[in-house]
């Protein structure tokens, strides 16, 4: 029993991270350029946060030494956008979508069979493994959102889960109109408006809405964003994914921290995003698991719009958790910098989600980074598809 309260009541040890060839901070005052570079760098952790980070030959005396061995290091990605409260898969639809041929079982709605038929314990481990297999990858903040639920019971049902596993959950009852109202789609925006918005917002930090032909419009999607701000949520916004539409200036008008996906945009939008404090979410996995047009990153970045990348895991339309995928196919598909592409994915994901202690590596921030089997962060573009992430600290701990 002392033991016990030793090791509990220990205080925190501290960690030097040496010889690392290229990191990243994400804190320019530190460092070369809006990375914030620096060659040949130290980081020393110190509990769950970053004590200090310097040229490795400066690096104070700490409990424990770790030897980077030349490699890269990045701050931890931040996914400001995931589905993983799901039960089941699509492979057969994206089979079949891959094989031209027609296919025309439920999309979203067979998910949502899938998932109202799950136990608590199978959506448990399904959002475990998915959660632990972004982090292998680097990924050390996730958002995740509700909607394959759809009703009050399962949509609350679905955030609870969510919240044992982060801290940054999003109710999405509005993803679809749920199969029941199908001929009552303004009955099932006042379900969500009214008692499941009652039955969820405890559970949730944010409140997002599909703005899209098929899904909600734009009045629809204005109301489910305004009672979920009545409620203390805040807005983010699923915006012109398939078609141009009404949801990036929606976006804005109503200060959602994000407008995600962003593929179809008229100049006013582009100037909305410019003018207003909602971040540009893209979500290349979409557009590369359904062989369509990429959004344009380019057209974004030069407008001065902050742009975020996300893997959009979900088990319909980007069956990926990984960020380095996401990050290889932002600079070779919608014109982004490598440099641009690991900012949107860190530092970028984090405005997203209007956090400030994650995303960079700087003292003060969480100790969230990740080691590359690289020279530089570069590689993640360079070399695609080759699993790069060779260790990460997740809140001070090497996982
Ligand atoms: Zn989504």
């Amino acid at each position: 029993m002392t033991t016990a309260t030793n090791a509990t009541t220990a205080p925190p040890t501290t960690t030097a991270i040496t010889g690392i060839a290229t990191l990243v901070t994400n804190d320019p005052s530190l460092g070369e350029g809006p990375l914030g570079l620096i060659q040949d760098a130290a980081v020393v952790i110190d509990g769950d946060r970053i004590a200090w980070v310097g040229e490795s030959s400066k690096a104070p005396a700490t409990d424990n030494r770790v030897d980077a061995g030349g490699r890269a290091a990045i701050p931890g990605f931040v996914d400001s956008h995931s589905h993983l409260v799901f039960a089941g898969d699509r492979t057969e639809e994206f089979n079949a979508r891959m094989s031209g041929r027609p296919y025309s079982a439920g999309g979203i709605r067979t998910t949502v069979a899938a998932t109202r038929a799950a136990s608590n314990n199978v959506l448990h481990a399904n959002v475990g493994r998915y959660v632990a297999e972004a982090r292998r990858q680097g990924t050390t903040t996730v958002e995740i959102k509700s909607g394959y639920g759809l009703t009050s019971q399962d949509e609350a049902r679905a955030l609870t889960i969510a919240g044992a596993h982060t801290d940054e959950v999003t109710f999405l009852g509005a993803h679809i109109v749920a199969p029941e109202f199908a001929d009552d789609p303004a009955g099932y925006v006042d379900l969500v408006t009214g008692p499941m918005l009652d039955a969820c917002a405890p559970h949730a930090r944010w409140i997002d809405v599909f703005c899209e032909r098929g899904a909600f419009d734009g009045d629809q999607a204005r109301a489910v964003l305004t009672a979920g701000k009545e409620r203390g949520l805040i807005p983010r916004v699923h915006a012109n994914q398939l078609s141009y539409g009404p949801g990036v200036r929606l976006a804005v008008e109503l200060g959602a921290a994000s407008a995600d996906h962003c593929t179809h945009l008229t100049e006013e939008d582009v100037d909305a995003l410019a003018q207003g404090e909602t971040v540009a979410t893209l979500l290349p996995g979409a557009e590369f698991s359904t062989r369509s047009t990429y959004p344009d990153a380019r057209r974004l970045l030069d407008a001065g719009v902050t742009v975020a990348l996300s893997p959009d895991c979900n088990p319909g339309s980007s069956f990926t958790s990984s960020m380095p995928f996401c990050v290889a196919l932002a600079v070779r598909e919608m014109g982004m910098t490598p440099d641009e592409a690991v900012w949107a994915a860190t530092a970028g994901g984090a405005r997203a989600l209007r956090r400030t202690d994650v995303g960079r590596v700087n003292p003060g921030a969480r100790a969230d980074l990740a080691l590359l089997d690289a020279p530089s962060h570069v590689h993640l573009a360079y070399r695609p598809g080759v699993p790069l992430v060779s260790a990460v600290w997740h809140e001070g701990t090497l996982i």
